[in-house]
């Protein structure tokens, strides 16, 4: 299949990137893993590629204080084979389609397009992630919370970049892990759960809990947060907790050929308590 013909042009710096895309509209191209197959089905048709693919310091991985920078152009293999990052955001990254997929695709353009089967942004969610957005008025930053806003669409407005994605650093009795039921074929999540604790004398006391692949966009499992807070680290609270979920998804779960909406809210619950108990077992 081909795409719709379009203009092509390649930005060299954060500034170029916007000053393209001021004038000539269309869309930014990153590992383009996601927009070229939306364009090759007729789904999309930008006119015009802002490619920005080659801008140098937007990509790549670095700690700053407490705090563990992601440039959005860094690539899905190098996300997964970072030892800084808490340890779900790697292990989600490395669970993304094939070696393909991991060495083009990006982080940035992952978020931005905001496919609810994707990871990122359900481990970003539980991590309470920041995203540094650049615009003509420059930059701004975004919670997690107010990114992922609906059905492929998120917090970025028209002409804006995101420039990386800001998670907290690990700390002692920290432990995350992301747990996913994955299509066969494309290994896009059909249930996907990411849960980050922190545990003091055997209590949870920092905990973070999302789930995607289920609604529209990735969304945080308040309830299980709420059943957590402050009880014992126990595969019983756990247990419990994790049923808590089916309060968090409401009626909109969504169901396809691949996987019913029964079905994964039968899997919601499964999910949750495994990637709890790994980030217990993690933290502890
Ligand atoms: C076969 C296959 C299997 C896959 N399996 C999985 C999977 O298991 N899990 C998963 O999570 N994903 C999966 N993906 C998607 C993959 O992770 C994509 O790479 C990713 O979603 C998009 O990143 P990209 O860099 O390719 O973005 P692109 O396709 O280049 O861009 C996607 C969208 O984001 C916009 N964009 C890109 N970068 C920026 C930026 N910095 N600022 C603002 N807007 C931006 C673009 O304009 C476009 O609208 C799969 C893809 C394929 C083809």
């Amino acid at each position: 299949m081909y795409p719709p013909k379009f203009d092509y042009y390649r930005a060299d710096s954060v500034q170029s990137a916007l000053d393209l895309i001021k004038e000539h509209d269309g869309k930014f191209l990153a590992g383009g893993h996601s927009l070229i197959p939306v364009m090759n089905l007729r789904l999309a048709d930008p006119g015009t590629l802002i490619d920005i693919g080659r801008i140098p310091n937007i990509k790549g991985i670095d700690k700053h204080g407490n705090a563990v920078n992601i440039g959005a152009l860094t690539t899905h293999t190098m996300v997964a084979a970072s030892g800084e990052l808490p340890t779900a955001v790697s292990e989600a990254a490395s669970m993304i389609g094939d070696p393909q997929v991991r060495n083009r695709g990006t982080l940035g353009g992952n978020v931005a397009h905001a496919d609810p089967a994707s990871d990122m942004p359900t481990v970003l969610l539980a991590l309470r992630a920041q995203f540094t957005i650049a615009g003509a008025n420059g930059e701004r930053i975004v919670d997690a919370d107010d990114f992922f806003v609906d059905l492929f669409e998120t917090a970025l407005q028209e002409g804006e970049l995101l420039v990386r994605v800001s998670v907290p650093v690990e700390g002692p009795h920290t432990g995350s892990a992301y747990a996913k039921l994955h299509n066969p074929a494309s290994r896009y999540a059909m249930v996907g759960a990411a849960a980050t604790v922190t545990i003091n004398g055997g209590k949870f006391r920092e905990v973070g809990v999302a789930v995607g692949g289920l609604t529209p966009k990735a969304t945080r499992a308040s309830a299980v947060e709420a059943a957590l807070a402050g009880q014992d680290a126990t595969a019983e609270t756990i247990a419990a907790a994790a049923a808590a979920v089916a309060d968090d998804l409401g009626d909109e779960v969504m169901g396809d050929i691949h996987a019913s909406e029964a079905y994964r809210r039968q899997m919601a619950p499964v999910f949750v308590r495994r990637a709890l108990e790994t980030a217990v077992s993690r933290a502890s």
